[in-house]
C-alpha cells in the first residue's frame, strides 16, 4: 500500500497565489484520490511489491495496465509538484543548474520562456517540465494527461501541473496568471538544483 507524503508545507502556505481551498481539494481529493485508485487497482498484483517509480516504469505502454500507469504516474506527478513551489518562491537558480541553464539556453529568462510555453500550449490536461538527460543536458518537455518524462529516460528537475484543477478556482480559465505567478512568487529552484545536482555530482 502506497500512502501519500505530507504536503512540505501548511496547506494555506502559497496564499495569496494558491488558495487553501484550491490545494485542499488538489491534495486531499485529488492526490489523495489517485492514491486510493493506484492501491486498490495492485492490489494482488506484481505491482503490490514494487517501488512507486517501477509501477510507472511497468505499466507504461500496457493497454490492460492503463488505468495502473495513470494512476501511479498520477501519485508521482503531484508529490514532484509540491516540491516545485515553497512559500516565498521564485528568484533566479544558482549553482550547478544556473551554468547548466546559461549552457543550454543563454539566460535563466529563455529557460522561464520556455517552460512557460510548454505549460501554456499543452492543449488539455497534462504537465510542463524542466528535465535532465543522465548525461547533465537540460530540456524542456510538456506531457498529456499523466505521463512522466521518466519513461523516456528523462530526469524531470521541476514540475508545473496544468490540469485545470491545479487553477481554477483562483484564476479560472487563465492559465498563463497561473503561470505568470508559478514563476514570480512560487516556484523552488533549490529543488531543481537539488535534483540536478544528484545526476551531474
Ligand atoms: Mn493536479
Amino acid at each position: 500500500m502506497f500512502t501519500l507524503p505530507n504536503l512540505p508545507y501548511a496547506q494555506n502556505a502559497l496564499e495569496p497565489h494558491i488558495s487553501e481551498k484550491t490545494i485542499s481539494f488538489h491534495y486531499g481529493k485529488h492526490h489523495q484520490g489517485y492514491l486510493n485508485m493506484l492501491n486498490k487497482l495492485i492490489e494482488g498484483t506484481d505491482y503490490a511489491t514494487m517501488t512507486l517509480d517501477d509501477v510507472m516504469k511497468n505499466s507504461h505502454g500496457r493497454v490492460e495496465d492503463t488505468a495502473i500507469f495513470n494512476n501511479s504516474a498520477q501519485v508521482w506527478n503531484h508529490t514532484f509538484y509540491w516540491n516545485s513551489m515553497k512559500p516565498n518562491g521564485g528568484g533566479n537558480p544558482q549553482g550547478k543548474l544556473h551554468d547548466a541553464i546559461i549552457r543550454d539556453f543563454g539566460e535563466t529568462q529563455k529557460l522561464i520562456d520556455g517552460l512557460k510555453n510548454a505549460a501554456t500550449t499543452q492543449f488539455g490536461s497534462g504537465w510542463a517540465w524542466l528535465c535532465s538527460t543522465t548525461t547533465g543536458q537540460l530540456t524542456i518537455q510538456k506531457t498529456g494527461n499523466a505521463q512522466n518524462p521518466i519513461t523516456d529516460g528523462l530526469i524531470p528537475l521541476l514540475t508545473i501541473d496544468v490540469w485545470e484543477h491545479a487553477y481554477y478556482l483562483d484564476y479560472q480559465n487563465l492559465r498563463v496568471s497561473y503561470l505568470d505567478t508559478f514563476f514570480q512568487h512560487l516556484i523552488n529552484w533549490e529543488w531543481a538544483q537539488q535534483n540536478y545536482e544528484l545526476i551531474v555530482k
